[in-house]
């Protein structure tokens, strides 16, 4: 069971996520569970902890941002321990580092690498619930690490996948995945299930309800994962009948379709992205090596490319160089394409951070055509302009002006026939 910072923001939730807890451990047909709790800082406690690494030193070292932003999941899997404690179930905390939650080198972005199960089994066998800061590790040198932001899910799935758990019950503040974000779209219809491949499209085009290196990793470990809502009250329908959303494989989900249990859609879901920028290189040598000699220094600082466009060149010989970066990233990335104007030959860089990328994800695509026409159609409908366009197997993007982001998430929602019906 994972518990996200909404659900932990302060002692009275941690109380209800303890309820929650214990109710799941002994299920109402008499079946007594074991159960390890993964549990996320309070909500706004990390952007707060990021200040203050900001505040002390714009050019922080990340080991030592680790240290100080792994402290928020330290106090709240502490206190979900002294909670359980109270109400009589024996429990207590495992920090990354003692179990350990093995992760590679790099920090504030580390990649769980093994978790050592023994003690937690251990533990669980004596009856033990086992509460674990999520977002933490400790790399080979013995340092802590942290996963990245919303990096709490991937510590769930992981250690899901290292006990063989029956199921990964992520807990939130929305009772499942939806076919958008339903804080925009207040017609957005929730998803009995979505498959992992089409989830992982999602939260990596910005449907942020999970972390995208989560839904990789229970792919790839074929870990069951249900996304659910912890506002809830005691009569709520069990975790165990599944009110939430099953993350499952394309097989399980042709099974579902086939028994009606759900609808095949062309368009499964809409995504939106506020997160990336726009850099635009101008009047870039026209030849072999030139966009090499561009993106080879981002590679190199490990700032990841998104969308690029390269111009069919207006006068001899010159193009134009189009695409976007993580917006954190900007101000580096501008920087070391300065450097190297020279070697790169181009006359002009310009930026902006304006921007949004709107996605359109669905398995559907594969067989249909049509559905990058009737994004651009709905969008241009509304008057709303496209300034750059990426496809996958299973998605369409476009890059369009930050003011437009809701309105474009509203009309593509429409457009597919996602809307949920109107209630009287
Ligand atoms: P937690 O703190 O529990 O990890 P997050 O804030 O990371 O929660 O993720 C939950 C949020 O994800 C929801 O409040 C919702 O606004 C947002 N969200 C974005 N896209 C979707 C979607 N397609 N379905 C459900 N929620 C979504
Ligand atoms: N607390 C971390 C964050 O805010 C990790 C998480 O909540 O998943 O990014
Ligand atoms: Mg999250």
């Amino acid at each position: 069971m994972k518990f996200g910072g909404t659900s932990m923001a302060g002692t009275e939730r941690i109380r209800r996520v303890a309820n929650i807890v214990r109710r799941q451990q002994h299920a109402a047909d008499g079946t007594r569970h074991e159960i390890v709790v993964v549990v996320s800082a309070m909500a706004g406690e990390t952007d707060r902890l990021v200040n203050f690494c900001r505040e002390a030193n714009p050019l922080y070292d990340p080991a030592e941002y680790d240290v100080v932003v792994a402290s928020g999941e330290q106090v709240t899997s502490g206190l979900l321990a002294l909670t359980l404690q109270a109400m009589g179930c024996p429990a207590r905390s495992w920090l990354g580092w003692q179990l350990p939650i093995r992760t590679i080198e790099a920090h504030s972005r580390a990649r769980v690498e093994a978790i050592e199960a023994d003690a937690l089994l251990r533990a669980l066998d004596a009856g033990e619930i086992a509460v674990i800061p999520g977002f933490q590790g400790m790399s080979d040198q013995g340092r802590v690490t942290t996963l990245g932001r919303g990096g709490s899910d991937t510590s769930a799935v992981a250690v899901a996948a290292a006990i063989h758990a029956d199921r990964c019950d992520i807990y939130t503040d929305v009772d499942g995945v939806y076919t958008t974000d339903p804080r925009i779209v207040a017609r957005a219809r929730k998803l009995k299930a979505v498959t992992y491949e089409e989830m992982l499209e999602l939260a990596s085009v910005g449907a942020k309800v999970l972390q995208t290196r989560s839904v990789g990793l229970a792919m790839k470990e074929g870990v069951r994962v249900q996304v659910l809502s912890s506002f809830i009250d005691d009569n709520a329908t069990p975790a165990d009948d599944l009110p939430g959303t099953l993350i499952i494989s394309e097989g399980e989900m042709n099974q579902m379709v086939e028994n009606g249990h759900m609808e095949r859609q062309l368009v499964t879901g809409i995504a939106h992205d506020k997160n990336e920028a726009k850099i635009i290189l101008t009047r870039v040598p026209d030849r072999p090596g030139s966009v090499a000699n561009i993106f080879q220094p981002l590679s190199a600082a490990s700032i990841n490319v998104d969308m690029i466009i390269q111009n069919v060149g207006r006068d001899k010989g010159e193009t134009d160089v189009t695409f976007t970066v993580p917006q954190t990233d900007l101000l580096r990335a501008q920087a070391l394409l300065e450097d190297r104007r020279d070697v790169i030959g181009y006359n002009r860089i310009i930026t902006d951070s304006h921007i949004a990328k709107i996605s359109v994800v669905g398995v559907g695509m594969k067989s249909h055509a049509g559905v990058a026409a009737t994004m651009f159609r709905a969008l241009a409908d509304r008057g709303i302009n496209i300034q750059a366009i990426t496809t996958s197997e299973i998605k369409v993007s476009v890059m369009i002006d930050e003011d437009e982001t809701e309105l474009a998430v509203r009309v593509l929602h429409s457009a597919y026939g996602l809307d949920e019906e109107e209630t009287a």
